[in-house]
This record gives C-alpha cells, sequence and structure tokens, in this order.
C-alpha cells in the first residue's frame, strides 16, 4: 500500500484527501456514538475479577490479625503487618517503613502534601511559611498530580519527560540552586500517560540529587508496579536502596495502590518513607484517623495471600488489556504510520499510550472526536495548567471500553489527527 508523508503532498492532493476524511468523519458523526476514552479506568471484566473477594469474610472467618488485634475495631494505625509486608514487596522497601491507608494513594499524596504545608519536615519550616514555593512536573505526565501541587499554590515547572524518564540534566540544575523548589511528581514505572520507565541511570540521578531545600522530596508513585502487559516487562531501579547508598534516605516519599489491581474505588492503598519522615505523617494521621479500614486490608490479604498471588492477578488482567493495547498499536500503525503527522508509544505496561499529533493540533483532534461522540482526556491535561505549550499531547486510555467500542473510537480517532493534520498543513 502507498503511504503518503502528508507534509510533502501537493496542496491539491492534500486537498482531495481532505475531502475523503471529511465524508468519512461525517460517516462517523451520523452514527451517533458515545464512547469515552477519557480516564485510565479498569473495563468490568477486569473489576469482575476481584469479585470473589467480597465472598472472602463472613461470619466464621478469622477476623484477627496476626498480632492478635480484632480488625473491625479501631487500631493498627500503620496498617496490618501482612498488608505493609504485600507492600514492602511491591514496592520493594522494608515493612516498617509502610502506612498503610484507606483506599486512595492520591489521597496519601495530598495527605502528604498538606501535612508538608501545614506542619513541615524535621528542622524545616511549614512550606506554608517558606513564601513562594515550585514544584516540578515532568510533562507529559499525570493530571492530578499536577492539580494537588496547583491547589496548594505552588508554581509548577515543566520538566520535559524523555523515554529514560524526566530530563535529569534539567532536574538537577534546577534543584542545585533554588530552595523554593520542594519536590517532585514521579511515575517511575509505565509512566502516565507515556508508559516509559525511568532508566537505571535516571534512578540513580535521582538518589544522587543535592538539591538546595533540604525539605525537598520525591513523590514516587508507582501506581504501575506490577502492571505488566508483555512478555518482556521493564524492570525499574530500586530507588530505595540507591537513595541507601547515597544517604539521601529522606528525600523519597513512595505511594502504590490496589486501585487497578482490585477496584480503583474499594482498594487499599500505601505510602512507604524514612522513619524521619514516617514521623511527621505518623503524627498527622493520628489525628486523622483512630486507624484505617482493616477489613478490607485482611479482604485483599486472604484473597492474595503473597505477591506471587498479586502476580497471578496482574495476569488475569493482562489477559483482558493486552488485546486493547495491540488494537491501539495496531490502529495508530495503519492509518498514520508513514505519515508524518503523529508519534505514539508502545508500552510494555501500565494504561496508557501517548499520542503527540502535529504541533498545534492535540486541541482540534480532541474537539473533532467529541462532536463524533469519543469523549478522550483533555487537550493539555498532561502538562501544568492544563497547557501544552505545542499543543501536540494527546493521552489515550484504552483500557475501560469493550474492544469493539475501542476499535470504533480508534478508528475515529486516526480519522480526527489525519484530518487535524491536513487542515493545519493547507491552512
Ligand atoms: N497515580 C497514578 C500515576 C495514576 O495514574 C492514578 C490513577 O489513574 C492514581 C495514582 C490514582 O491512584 P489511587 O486510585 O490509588 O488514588
Amino acid at each position: 500500500m502507498l503511504v503518503l508523508d502528508y507534509r510533502s503532498m501537493s496542496n491539491e492532493a492534500l486537498s482531495a484527501e481532505k475531502a475523503d476524511l471529511e465524508k468519512r468523519y461525517a460517516d462517523f458523526k451520523a452514527r451517533g456514538l458515545k464512547l469515552n476514552m477519557a480516564r485510565g479506568k479498569p473495563g468490568v471484566d477486569q473489576l469482575d475479577l476481584s469479585m470473589p473477594m467480597l465472598d472472602i469474610l463472613n461470619s466464621t472467618s478469622n477476623i484477627y490479625a496476626s498480632t492478635g488485634d480484632d480488625c473491625r475495631n479501631y487500631g493498627l494505625g500503620d496498617g496490618l503487618p501482612e498488608m505493609r509486608e504485600l507492600f514492602a514487596e511491591m514496592l520493594g522497601i522494608d515493612d516498617h517503613n509502610i502506612i498503610v491507608g484507606g483506599n486512595s494513594s492520591l489521597n496519601m499524596m495530598f495527605d502528604a502534601i498538606s501535612c508538608a504545608m501545614t506542619h513541615g519536615f524535621p528542622g524545616c519550616k511549614p512550606w506554608s511559611q517558606q513564601g513562594h514555593l515550585k514544584f516540578l512536573c515532568p510533562s507529559p505526565g499525570y493530571d492530578r498530580h499536577f492539580a494537588i501541587t496547583e491547589y496548594f499554590g505552588f508554581e509548577l515547572i515543566t520538566v520535559p519527560m524523555t523515554d529514560q524518564g524526566p530530563d535529569m540534566d534539567v532536574v538537577e540544575s534546577l534543584v542545585k540552586d533554588d530552595p523554593t523548589i520542594k519536590g517532585i511528581w514521579c511515575v517511575p514505572k509505565y509512566s502516565n500517560p507515556t508508559g516509559i520507565t525511568y532508566s537505571d541511570e535516571t534512578v540513580r540521578r535521582f538518589a544522587a540529587l543535592k538539591p538546595a531545600a533540604p525539605d525537598f522530596k520525591i513523590f514516587w508513585d508507582n501506581a504501575y508496579c506490577v502492571h505488566d502487559l508483555t512478555d518482556t516487562p521493564d524492570t525499574l531501579l530500586n530507588l530505595w536502596h540507591e537513595c541507601r547508598k547515597q544517604h539521601s534516605i529522606d528525600m523519597p516519599i513512595f505511594f502504590a495502590s490496589t486501585s487497578k489491581i482490585t477496584f480503583p474505588g474499594a482498594g487499599v492503598a500505601a505510602m512507604g518513607a524514612s522513619e524521619h519522615n514516617l514521623t511527621v505523617f505518623r503524627e498527622h494521621y493520628s489525628y486523622q484517623t483512630i486507624g484505617p479500614d482493616k477489613l478490607n486490608q485482611l479482604r485483599h490479604i486472604y484473597f492474595f495471600g503473597n505477591l506471587d498471588g498479586v502476580k497471578l492477578q496482574m495476569e488475569k488482567h493482562r489477559a483482558i488489556l493486552e488485546p486493547k493495547f495491540q488494537v491501539v498499536q495496531e490502529k495508530l500503525e495503519s492509518a498514520l504510520g508513514g505519515k508524518n503527522i503523529a508519534e505514539w508509544t508502545n508500552p510494555n505496561g501500565g494504561y496508557f499510550v501517548s499520542v503527540d499529533v502535529m504541533d498545534g493540533c492535540a486541541k482540534r483532534v480532541v474537539s473533532l472526536c467529541k462532536e463524533a461522540g469519543v469523549t478522550l482526556t483533555g487537550a493539555g491535561a498532561t502538562f501544568p495548567y492544563q497547557k501544552d505549550p505545542r499543543d501536540r499531547n494527546i493521552r489515550v486510555a484504552p483500557t475501560y471500553p469493550p474492544v469493539s467500542e475501542l476499535e470504533l473510537a480508534m478508528d475515529l480517532f486516526c480519522i480526527a489527527v489525519q484530518l487535524a493534520a491536513v487542515e493545519k498543513i493547507l491552512a
């Protein structure tokens, strides 16, 4: 099949291509679709995988933790020892450095920032008493991370993402002289949205950072640590161990949850940090709650047993998700490959594919899709203040729709990418 590089086509040929695309777009519009690829939610069949977990506890179950505590009652603020061990294994850090929280890791990240704002870290003033502050946002990145720090009044600084992780030359040079930079958001494995995993060198450079701010923190959100989708999964170097070697163990704060292992609305979340940092967070939590939902923790423990049980569950997720990610790659390649109008990632895991369309076209693509009944993540959402300086990045979230709907949505998406590109080149 002849592949046309749009950027080297004559205006005449492009106009003919445009007319054809407009017709195909109109046909789509006439179908009255109503599909949603906006957020990285598990599909219904993925949620069904965890339904047996709900039957695990009944009136005859052992509801005592290994400590002898009754899980129905108050207490065990750091979580069940078994649950702490499971998260310790998942995150590669020590179990006594884990606090298990409620159902949402994002909630724990919000709390960590909030706690730093009001109370600060040992030996430092609370962040809110340190004047104008900044936070580093590797972009494209996770919109809800950026939103938390925007909410607390930080100036958000964009750091470019590379295929090795955040551009560490930029990170190092920004943090070394500026004590108003208090932290950085990281999704180190199968990053949201690019799907890349930080290289060993990137992790080592994070551990070796020498920030001007003594209370600089790396928010290491390992949300996709067990979310492999291929036979060639990525591996992430262990930041905890690297920081130990570099004597920088107070810098990282780790987060994870079972949201995309069991239920996003009813999973279990955890954070991990040095003893020094945990004294601050433990105190914060001691005012906030008399203990987390330990019955849900117990359900998870009985359901999985251990990390091998989690991996088994992730194999089942993979069986559902891998075909969806394949659809995305096939559609993008067959419709856009060789046309010189888009680039995209092909991750080994996680929840997203990141597509860079032609500069100045992302908003147009999203609105064309919206008009024809397919909702995508908003253009710009992957950048601080929702402003993509090149208006080109679109996060594709293929997990929620069934394959048949995903195929339709991707067909429309590819038409929109082409139409927006042709319009741009002809303008
Ligand atoms: N972190 C990342 C990188 C995510 O992509 C998401 C959800 O999409 C979350 C955190 C939310 O996690 P939780 O459900 O544990 O709050």
